[in-house]
């Protein structure tokens, strides 16, 4: 397929149904290229990394599900604190919206996780075969010994990658102590004595991740991930695409060392480009879907170029503007501004909600079994049940009272309530009315818990009720 010349940089539709053959790019290096493997293996490492960092003597980011606590550095959350996981991802994808208006798919590119994985199992099968001309005749060669061994040493490393992936995964929810101590040895070999859940996660996620970086590879770009697709919606003239500059290509055609045929552009076709896309598309027929804008391309062709001697950037970074216009591109636009508004109102409620907020939670629930009894001194008695969740970091005593209101008092079976960082604690607490003074029918009340050192306090309103009486 070839583009044709027009106002518009063409765009090509994916064929779903195209029945395409595995694709063996070609390693380069380059400028992009650096940039890309530098950007890819240091989120991975920090990914690698990120569980093993203790903060305050535990895991610093520690998404506790079964007890429903949430660490992250120094801050604690609880379920129901759930609506800054929504306001996180709106920000990530606003965050995401604005990068991909100026930058394109740059995400796609050097960050996204199904790139980094396909990259890191692609380089096994070029350490364990050879490049790209060597993995295509190795597809091509019939079974023998050597290429079964070369076949399941590439199976042994990607499942190793696999485990290594599920089990990091794994590790920010089960805590890296539940998953790597109490092992056993069964003869020679160590056993892990992991709870139901962390097996069926680790096989979720090994197989996924066996399955996508080995075999799904840029068909998730292609067939699934929707991000993709985004991407004519939130294009436009301005955005930074990596483009084929065709007036200055065309025609395309092999030619001798050192000469330049008129009637030739300076596309030597020497189909490196292709060669070297992880996604095996032709970045000449236009922009694609399966593009994922890593720049490979732009690096092989930079190279070719100097080799015979014409200017740089025939594949290049540029914009529709740039391209097709002939017109310098537009910065501030529009939509930058929309976006910043909505991210810096987004950022800004979120600083303010984590700041303002009181490591310390209190939850009054009443017994509903007996709103109100009469005791034995002819008193009134509500009964609660009060939890008390320290939020903190560090230990903490807590001390609970009740606004000063005439004709009630407070009855506490603990005085002080010791708490380590992130434990609760269910406290009965009963709140005493005398039928003399209290009027009849339902009274509001305050219950103010406050730590030791006056650091923390919090108040919350319930109701005294003398119905039954
Ligand atoms: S690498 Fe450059 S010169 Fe070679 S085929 Fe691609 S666009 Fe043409
Ligand atoms: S066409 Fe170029 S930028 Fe796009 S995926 Fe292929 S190599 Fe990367």
């Amino acid at each position: 397929m070839s583009a044709q010349p027009s106002n518009k940089i063409p765009v090509v539709e994916v064929d779903l149904n195209a029945n395409k053959k595995r694709v063996h790019p070609r390693f380069i290096t380059g400028f992009y290229q650096n940039i890309r493997v530098i950007s890819m293996y240091a989120l991975l490492a920090l990914f690698l990394i990120l569980p093993w960092i203790r903060y305050n003597g535990r895991q610093a980011i520690w998404f506790d599900v079964p007890s429903q606590h949430y660490y992250i550095f120094g801050m604690t959350f609880l379920t129901q604190d759930f609506y800054f996981l929504a306001v996180f991802a709106l920000i990530a994808a606003f965050a995401l919206f604005m990068v991909t208006v100026y930058a394109g798919r740059v995400w796609c590119g050097y960050a996204c996780p199904q790139t980094i994985w396909t990259h890191m199992f692609q380089y096994v099968e070029k350490i364990v075969i050879g490049d790209r001309n060597k993995r295509i005749k190795f597809d091509k060669e019939p079974m023998n010994a050597k290429k079964v061994f070369k076949r399941f040493l590439i199976y042994f490393i990607w499942f190793v990658f696999s485990m290594i992936t599920a089990m990091t995964f794994v590790s920010y929810v089960s805590g890296t102590e539940a998953l790597y101590q109490n092992w056993q040895m069964i003869g020679f070999i160590p056993f892990p004595d992991w709870s139901t859940w962390i097996w069926v996660s680790i096989f979720i996620f090994a197989f996924s991740t066996y399955v996508n970086a080995g075999y799904m590879r840029e068909q998730m770009c292609i067939q699934i991930c929707p991000y993709g697709r985004f991407q004519s919606v939130m294009f436009d003239k301005d955005t930074l695409i990596v483009s084929y500059d065709y007036e200055r290509g065309e025609p395309r055609g092999a030619r001798k060392k050192g000469t330049h045929p008129e009637n030739l552009g300076d596309c030597i076709d020497c189909t490196m480009c292709v060669q070297v896309c992880p996604t095996g598309i032709d970045i000449r027929d236009g922009l694609q879907v399966a593009c994922i804008q890593c720049a490979a391309c732009v690096d092989a062709c930079n190279e070719v170029m100097d080799k015979v001697g014409y200017p740089r950037g025939l594949i290049r970074y540029t914009t529709e503007r740039q391209l097709v216009e002939k017109e310098p591109s537009r910065v501030l636009r529009p939509r930058f501004f929309a976006y910043l508004t909505l991210l810096a109102v987004l950022c800004g409620g979120v600083v303010y909600a984590l700041t303002d907020r009181v490591p310390l939670e209190i939850d009054i629930r009443r017994d509903r079994n007996q709103l109100s009894s009469l005791n034995q001194q002819g008193m009134i008695e509500n009964s609660y049940i009060v939890k008390l969740t320290n939020k903190t970091q560090s230990a903490h005593t807590y001390k609970i009272s009740l606004e000063p209101q005439e004709g009630l008092s407070l009855g506490v079976r603990f005085n002080d309530v010791p708490l380590e960082a992130g434990e609760s604690f269910d406290m009965p607490v009963s709140i005493y009315g005398d039928p003399k003074v209290i009027e009849f029918g339902q009274t509001p009340i305050t219950l103010t818990v406050t730590s030791e050192d006056g650091k923390y306090n919090v108040s919350k309103q319930n109701i005294f009720t003398t119905q039954g009486q």
